[in-house]
């Protein structure tokens, strides 16, 4: 069962939302040949307890860490290791916190150093197909609606989508009504109303869409081995149209990339009081 949210909870939510996207941004300034995962956990466990929040997947299903750390093949879902990046790697990076009581949930995929052009297409396309998705979560249109404008854009450019895993509703769980897939049929699933928040995060695969576990029971990495990207963003429907909660500001502002992009999704600029 969908649970809608009130103006109220979203305000909320958006402090979550804000809290996961400050740790990314944190992050961001970290990341760089010879660091390592267990290093990135520990200080995004810290930022998260001294900002008010509790690690939102640490414990969430027997997940052993704060962060969900995937470097190229691996999709989602990697456990934090002390295998130091390389130059040239990407390092996808799922975040979730638990504040007054809500989720935030939010990724982004980094690279590491300079990375070569075709895997930089890889998370170009990743990020516009999520923005896609974003665009068609409007009143009255449907969950298919999210699924094929992802899809589509995607494989447009020959990559594949990843089947297994997908995007959700989001509230006092990580995981709520409705499963939000990443590939589907126009006019299909679940009409789209007013307070309904989701986590939208395409996976997307630069070769074969098909995956593969790891035996520690929780990695999963492309069944080819070529590199995955992944990007996340949670969304709230607001006076019928999507309104991003999330922000990837912060990644920005640390990477010294332009910050623009959101902005057509969000009601009102991220202010001072946001910080
Ligand atoms: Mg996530
Ligand atoms: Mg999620």
């Amino acid at each position: 069962m969908i649970k809608y949210k009130t103006k109220e909870e979203i305000e909320l939510m958006r402090q979550s939302a804000l809290l996961v996207s400050k740790t990314l941004g944190m992050l961001a300034r970290e990341i760089k040949p010879g660091v390592t995962g267990l290093h990135l956990d520990r200080l995004a466990e810290e930022y998260i307890r001294d900002h008010g929040g509790i690690p939102g997947f640490k414990g969430l299903y027997g997940f052993p860490n704060t962060l969900c750390i995937s470097p190229n093949e691996q999709v989602v879902h990697g456990i934090p290791s002390d295998k130091p990046f390389e130059e040239g790697d990407i390092v996808s990076i799922d975040c979730g916190v638990l504040m007054n009581g809500y989720y935030g949930d939010h990724a982004y995929t980094f690279a590491v150093g300079e990375i070569g052009p075709e895997v930089q297409r890889l998370l170009d396309v990743t990020k516009e197909s999520l923005y896609k998705g974003i665009d068609q979560m409007r009143l009255n249109r449907r969950i298919g609606d999210i699924s094929y404008a992802i899809q589509q854009h995607a494989e447009s450019h020959g990559y594949g989508v990843v089947r297994e895993l997908v995007g959700h509703g989001l509230g006092r769980k990580m995981h709520e009504d409705p499963s939000v897939p990443n590939y589907g049929r126009r006019g299909s699933g679940k009409k789209i109303k007013e307070g309904l928040v989701l986590a939208i995060e395409p996976m997307i695969n630069m070769g074969t869409h098909r995956i593969v576990q790891y035996p520690d029971g929780w990695t999963i990495k492309t069944a080819d081995g070529l590199p995955s990207a992944h990007f996340e963003h949670d969304v709230a429907l607001v006076n019928g149209k999507p309104e991003i909660l999330s922000t990837f500001y912060y990644i920005y502002d640390a990477l010294g990339l332009p910050t623009g992009e959101e902005d057509a999704f969000r009601s009102r600029p991220l202010s001072l009081e946001d910080y």
